[in-house]
């Protein structure tokens, strides 16, 4: 609806939100476009040991490449792509690349890292997606490797997710965690229903750590709670060595992910054996042992 401000031009909000509108049929068409011509690409963050360094997992996140070749973040579309029901698509891409790379992810994080997927909430409680996508991880033949990561809010809502979807990953060796905890919409005793094997504190609370003593109440809580519910706790975000500093001395938790450790890579980048590759591998391996 278009405003007029009765000097014959537009008030400016509405300007404003008629550039949004274009902006996001813009986004649209692009993402349809993408998905499309498969135009996506993983990067891949380590999940490290805090105490040696070694590489306990990896998580994909997806890009996008739009058409002007600039790679895109996730926070750009992925609730559209879940808007527009494009999301299952995209997540069968996910694992497509991943099996593609298979071999490179082994020669980069070791045959044994376990291999995580991000689902938005709505699929993870789509029966019928999370069957198909059960099915699919079952089909790579090594099921066992991989883990799904899904927002609190799954395990909710009134779904299908507990009760039905849970024990087919279950069935199949496919690991669950909880992402961003702490941030959502779970009661500490909804947690206390939840099989999960992992939980990650959501970087919210991980910033400035060392120096906010209501994050350091609130990690307390999480971490004896998932002990109490033999859940492995991964503290994410990790940007800098205070905060490192204050996990060892103050926590028992072992794995952290962060660009302190690691940040996003792409495999492809890693792909000849070029000085670029090698210095990437140092760096995601060579961190300088921590004392303590
Ligand atoms: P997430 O699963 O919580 O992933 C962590 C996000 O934090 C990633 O952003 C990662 O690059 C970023 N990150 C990691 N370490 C640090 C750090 O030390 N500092 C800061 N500031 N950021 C850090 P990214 O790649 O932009 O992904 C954003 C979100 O998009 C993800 O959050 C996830 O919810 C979603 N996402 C990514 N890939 C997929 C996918 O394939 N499917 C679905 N459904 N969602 C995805
Ligand atoms: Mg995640
Ligand atoms: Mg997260
Ligand atoms: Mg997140």
């Amino acid at each position: 609806r278009v405003k007029n401000n009765g000097k014959g031009s537009t008030a400016f909000f509405d300007n404003s939100m008629e550039r949004e509108a274009l902006a996001r049929m813009k986004i649209e068409q692009s993402l349809r476009l993408a998905i499309l011509e498969k135009r996506f690409c993983c990067a891949f963050q380590a999940k490290v040991d805090i105490r040696t360094q070694e590489v306990k997992g990896i998580e994909a996140l997806v890009r996008l490449r739009d058409d002007e070749g600039v790679i895109q973040a996730p926070g750009t579309f992925i609730d559209l792509a879940v808007e527009l029901g494009l999301i299952d698509e995209l997540t069968f891409l996910v694992l497509a690349e991943i099996v593609k790379s298979i071999d490179l992810i082994n020669d980069t994080f070791g045959p044994t890292a376990t291999i995580s997927i991000n689902v938005a909430a709505k699929q993870a409680s789509n029966l019928e997606f999370m069957r198909r996508f059960a099915r699919a991880l079952d089909e790579t033949g090594f099921p066992k490797r991989f883990m799904i990561e899904v927002t609190e809010d799954a395990f909710v809502t009134r779904s299908h997710f507990q009760d039905q979807i849970l024990p087919i990953l279950r069935g199949i060796g496919v690991g669950i965690s909880i992402d961003d905890f702490g941030i959502g919409y779970s009661s500490l005793s909804a947690l206390a229903d939840i099989t999960a094997d992992e939980i990650k504190i959501d970087r919210s609370f991980i910033t400035d750590i060392h120096q906010r003593p209501r994050s350091q109440g609130i990690l307390r809580a999480i971490e004896s709670l998932s002990e109490a519910l033999g859940m492995t706790v991964i503290a994410e975000g990790i940007e800098s060595y205070e905060e490192l500093t204050y996990l060892q001395a103050a926590t028992k938790i072992r794995y952290a992910q962060g660009y302190y450790f690691a940040k996003p890579i792409f495999l492809e980048d890693l792909k000849p054996a070029t000085p670029v590759a090698s210095e990437a591998r140092a760096s995601m391996a060579a961190r300088p042992a921590l004392e303590g």
